[in-house]
């Protein structure tokens, strides 16, 4: 097997340099554990923000992964199961059922692979409790998602839609994402953030106000948010992706009283506080991608051996919808 391993903490933006990809003999599953052949990959920010201390050095990095299990003495799981864990980052992992948040994956017949790591996933989860239970979306409320091409940003604005949600804003970093979003996504507006003030730009694109935001970047995007949000909005705070390639403070938000002035409410959303609820979402949402009314929305690098090279694309940018990579 082999396993990818973090070689040196990065200042600033990472490089290929910071990784090594390490052969190890392949496990043996041990009473209790199964052996998994890892068959999708994601490639996520939180990884950025553990490269700067809370990874070993020289050690196999770990990452959310699905992959179908080869030979098991776990009771729960076998030969043949799918199964999400967080042991990724290497072609294959021993995997225990319920340890470190790795389950069965029950396949929903015409739901692909892909899904179970983008919008069925963590991702998927991610916006749908933003949505329902951080900001309580209501029919006909106008939303601003920041990030809005990527994984968390996409499902945002499909779920968004189908909870009834009025105007969709979103922002992304360049103008063919901007163009995906009014286009292809449902989006009622969108702006490339690079093209003058957050602030500046939202006010133009939602020139009515917002009532609630879902912030995945942070910084001068959530100063943004509280300038554009009615009296009484909500924020629901996923992330700051503006913040984690950088040491320096962010200058924004400078309006933060607003959120007193406005009555604003500001909550902090960390999906893992919510896996009780995955039923419940999946339950809402496969009849949707059964129907073939919503489409999984993933950028997939093929080939275990571009895994780094798909972490540093995803954290310039290069992909559209959650980028995977695929064994
Ligand atoms: P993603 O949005 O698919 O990928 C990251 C995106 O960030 C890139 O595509 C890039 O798009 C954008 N970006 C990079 N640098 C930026 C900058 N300086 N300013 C603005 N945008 C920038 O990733 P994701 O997995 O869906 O995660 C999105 C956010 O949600 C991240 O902040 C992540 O940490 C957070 N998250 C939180 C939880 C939780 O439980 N709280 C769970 C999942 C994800 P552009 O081309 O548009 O710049």
């Amino acid at each position: 097997m082999i396993t990818v391993q973090q070689t040196a903490r990065p200042t600033g933006f990472p490089s290929p340099e910071h990784f090594t990809f390490v052969e190890a003999p392949e496990p043996a599953p041990g009473p209790g554990t199964a052996l998994v052949e890892n068959l999708y990959w994601s490639v996520d920010p939180y990884h950025r923000e553990m490269m700067d201390g809370d990874f070993e050095l020289n050690a196999p990095l770990e990452g959310r992964a699905l992959g179908r299990v080869v030979a098991s003495l776990d009771p729960g799981l076998s030969e043949g199961d799918l199964v999400f864990h967080r042991q990724g980052w290497r072609t294959h992992s021993l995997v225990t059922l319920g340890t470190n948040g790795s389950r069965k994956i029950k396949p929903y017949d015409g739901v692909s692979l892909s899904a179970y790591l983008s919008i069925l996933g963590g991702t998927g989860l991610t916006a749908y409790v933003a949505l329902t239970r951080t900001v309580q979306l209501k029919p006909g409320d106008d939303l601003f998602v920041s990030a809005a091409a990527g994984g968390v940003g996409t499902a945002v604005a499909r779920i968004a839609r189908l909870l009834g949600a009025g105007r969709i804003v979103g922002s992304a970093g360049s103008a063919a994402k901007v163009a995906h979003l009014t286009e292809h996504l449902g989006f009622d507006a969108a702006f490339d953030y690079h093209d003058g003030t957050v602030r500046e730009l939202l006010a133009k694109a939602a020139p009515e106000g917002i009532d609630v935001y879902v912030d995945n970047v942070g910084g001068d995007h959530l100063e943004g948010a509280i300038a554009s949000l009615r009296d009484r909005g909500r924020i629901a705070w996923v992330g700051a992706v503006a913040q984690y390639n950088t040491a320096e403070a962010p200058a924004a938000p400078r309006n933060l009283f607003a959120v007193v002035e406005k009555s604003l409410r500001l909550e902090g959303v960390l999906v893992r506080n919510y896996t009780d609820v995955q039923s419940e979402f999946e339950d809402f949402l496969v009849p949707h991608l059964q129907s073939g009314h919503i489409a999984p929305d993933v950028t997939v690098v093929e080939g275990f051996e571009r895994i780094v090279e798909a972490f540093l694309g995803m954290l310039r940018g290069e992909n559209l919808g959650k980028m995977l990579v695929k064994a």
